[in-house]
């Protein structure tokens, strides 16, 4: 019997049969509140009947038209459309199928640009399992492990942790850009240095939220040597955070910024936006891919992009976001071992630690595991693996709220009790 391959390890013990919103259901038609959202993709919800139909027709019209060869309407509509939402500036786009592909795209569109080499990269940052974006990857070991040399011409810089460290925002951002200045020194030159790559909120690295001071320091360092600011919003882009881009938190303009999950409920796309004088500096023919910028995926992301607008989810997002906060609060105020409940908009983390202050990944896989049973889909993450984290689809309503919260109450009183 031919089986799928060990390497592949999979968190809950779910077959998963059939979508709906903000459910999903398993052969046996068991219904699971899903706040895994595929990695944060699912943002409409699952298989929402605008992104069903747009992805119906042009399915039976133009599945492929690749975009080096021919080019087709929906990505020409799709690139509008996006200009609606991108900061002002960011008005050249091209596209590939994943984040991964799309962080080695803005890489080397950095690289061209400026004629640098290294790329500064931040401690608990993750942005794929490709050779060059693993290479940029430090959260966990799972990822870099036995598979070197990686990419050369990357520094890694610490990124503000106030729980970690026990210490107030502000202190916390002056010692992480104290540091990142001496790095400037040390270790990558502003001359070698072609890119500063981060994420709004730290995603597999535990989900910890960039003070707005932390970003608007890399922004002054970025602009005062030339260096280009790329945001990774692959997992906190199109609404996700309670604005439409995670940056937007900080009132800061990146000079590349992409997107992925999200952006199309589920198909595979990943979008790189930049500047046009940036853009141009991209030497011919060096981006794309066959599948990049699929006529099926474009056609779906514009119907996300309808739905997030028509039906108001980023606001959702932000008020569901803060209840939900509110709801895993609770629970934690009466489980000491969530020593920490963080994040931004519906992409909150629930820090398992022990009396002692040490990760608790025991405990958080406990609480992991009978959540599921409890009916209620989770992941996990953190560098110690001791963070679990809720990225419900931002269709999410208040009820759906309550309910995963009731869920996640007994969940924690069974992990701590067992
Ligand atoms: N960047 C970030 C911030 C991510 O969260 C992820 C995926 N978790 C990636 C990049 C890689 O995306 P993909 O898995 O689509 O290659």
């Amino acid at each position: 019997m031919t089986e799928l391959s060990p390497a592949l390890k999979q968190a809950t013990p779910v077959l998963a049969a059939r979508g709906e919103g903000v459910y999903l259901f398993d052969e046996d038609d068991r219904r699971f509140l899903d706040f895994t959202a595929g990695i944060g993709v699912t943002s409409t919800g699952h298989c929402h009947p605008r992104v069903v139909e747009a992805a119906q027709q042009q399915v039976a019209t133009l599945i492929h038209g690749q975009y080096t060869t021919v080019m087709h309407r929906r990505l020409l509509e799709l690139t509008e459309r996006l200009g609606e939402v991108l900061p002002t500036g960011l008005d050249r786009l091209f596209y590939v199928n994943s984040g991964s592909e799309a962080v080695e795209a803005a890489v080397r569109l950095a690289r061209h640009a400026t004629g640098r080499q290294n790329v500064i990269a931040f401690s608990g940052g993750f942005h794929g399992r490709t050779m060059g974006a693993a290479a940029l990857t430090s959260s966990g070991t799972k990822v870099r492990a036995g598979i070197g040399p990686m990419m050369p011409g990357v520094a890694f810089a610490p990124f503000p942790e106030t729980y970690r460290h026990g210490t107030g925002e502000d202190e916390e951002v002056a010692r992480a850009l104290a540091e990142f200045d001496r790095l400037l020194v040390t270790e990558s030159a502003p001359k070698d240095t072609a890119a500063i790559i981060v994420e709004p909120v730290l995603g597999e690295g535990g989900y910890v939220p960039s003070p707005a001071s932390f970003l608007a320091g890399l922004r002054r360092r970025a602009d005062e040597h030339g260096i280009l600011l790329i945001v990774d919003e692959v997992q906190t882009g199109v609404g996700r955070t309670g604005r439409f881009w995670g940056h937007d938190h900080a009132g800061i303009t990146p000079d590349v910024l992409i997107t992925a999950k999200g952006l199309a409920s589920g198909f595979p796309l990943s979008a790189i936006a930049a500047g046009e004088e940036l853009m141009s500096r991209a030497w011919p023919g060096s981006q794309g891919g066959t599948y990049g910028g699929n006529a099926v995926a474009a056609a779906a992301a514009i119907a996300t992009l309808d739905v997030v607008r028509d039906e108001g989810l980023v606001h959702n997002a932000a008020e569901q976001g803060q209840r939900l906060a509110e709801g895993l609060r609770k629970v934690a105020a009466d489980h000491p071992v969530i020593g920490d409940v963080r994040g931004l908009g519906l992409m909150l983390g629930n820090e398992f630690t022990t009396a002692q202050g040490q990760p608790d990944a025991a405990t958080a896989a406990r609480a992991h595991a009978a959540a599921a049973e409890e009916g209620l889909l989770l992941l996990t993450c953190g560098p110690h693996g001791n963070v679990v984290r809720m990225i419900p689809p931002l269709v999410v309503t208040a009820e759906q709220v309550d309910d995963a919260v009731a869920r996640w109450q007994t969940a924690v009183a069974r992990a701590v009790a067992s």
